[in-house]
């Protein structure tokens, strides 16, 4: 772990730790480059490293669990406006497939566990559709917005508070939220354990092996250290999915634009994704964004096609004989 010392130039946080692979235990790694946190500007530096066994990678030294808050503004969540047409479509995109899944599966009112929920639009529109829905999420903020906008009750918290009974969750979405966890793999255990045995869970995260990861490298949009402690490949995540107790059933890379688009912003802006919601109003940001967005789509198609698309989503069901007894929500 020679590579985890501070080189000069470099500021730790204040407080930090060295984790071990969270897929293979190892404790060899080696620097990738450094990154820092381009949303707030603080002036500490995160290594991003890779696992030397397995090839994970992730940030070490990282701020511990009880320090990770301070990385999380007010103005990471949009609480100042509806949600974007962007956003809306990709959450309805997403409640299409749970209820599609869940009527393909005979649940006319299927049990729905968004964890990491935000604001709460997509389980707004999932239980418009007839699921009885339930949400985490750990921004004070977020959770009082998902309540006095649509009315949900959303506990405020991380994964870890969730004391649902096992085996009493029919559809599980992990949206975004995987590659913010400092241990994934008890995440996914969790997981498993909370599905019920013919569950599914959803995961949507950034693929570190996609084509614009390459070519931004630390100005990666979707690097956002260190609120990403990791950075999954198909590889990689399909290997802590098989250890958790998880079978994949689909990989699926997706044409989304809005990594590549936003790293072509941090870059034309020059300073950082600091601008959005301070020197840019929202609005104009995403007119920018817009405008850029047909620009970058034949990339990002052409790049799900090649299997580099800039994030994967995936779809897993628990193995046989995981889950507990079923009960009552
Ligand atoms: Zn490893």
């Amino acid at each position: 772990m020679t590579e985890s010392v501070p080189r000069e130039n470099e500021r730790q946080p204040a407080a930090a730790e060295w984790p071990d692979c969270a897929l293979c235990g190892s404790v060899e790694t080696r620097r990738l480059f450094t990154a820092r946190d381009r949303l707030t500007g603080r002036p500490e530096t995160f290594p991003v490293v890779a696992c030397v066994h397995c090839g994970l990678v992730f940030i070490s030294p990282r701020p511990p669990v009880q320090a990770i808050a301070a990385y999380y503004p007010d103005a990471y969540y949009p609480l100042d406006a509806e949600p974007s047409p962007e956003s809306l479509a990709v959450a309805e995109g997403l409640c299409q497939r749970v209820m599609a899944w869940a009527h393909a599966h005979g649940h006319a009112a299927p049990r729905v566990l968004d964890v990491g929920c935000g604001t709460g639009v997509f389980l707004h529109l999932v239980q418009r559709a007839g699921g009885q829905v339930r949400g985490i999420e750990m921004s004070p903020s977020a959770c009082a917005y998902a309540g006095i906008r649509y009315g949900l009750d959303v506990s405020c918290g991380t994964f870890d508070d969730v004391a649902l009974p096992p085996g009493t969750v029919d559809i599980m979405t992990l949206w975004h939220v995987l590659e913010h966890v400092h241990n994934p793999l008890a995440t996914l255990r969790k997981a498993r354990d909370l599905l019920a045995p013919d569950g599914v869970v959803l995961i949507g995260l950034p693929n570190f092996a996609s084509y614009e990861a390459r070519l931004f490298g630390r100005r990666w949009y979707s690097l956002d250290a260190p609120r990403h402690l990791y950075q999954f490949t198909p590889a990689t995540v399909q290997a802590l999915l098989r250890q958790a107790g998880f079978t994949v059933e689909q990989v699926v890379h997706s044409s989304a634009t809005f990594g590549l688009v936003y790293s072509i912003m941090g870059d034309l802006t020059g300073i950082s994704l600091r601008l959005r919601g301070r020197s840019l109003s929202p609005g104009t940001w995403r007119s920018i964004a817009r405008t850029l967005h047909p620009l970058a789509m034949p990339f990002c198609s052409v790049a799900a096609r090649m299997g580099r698309g800039g994030a994967l989503e995936i779809v897993a069901r628990p193995q046989a004989s995981a889950t507990g007894l079923p009960g009552a929500w």
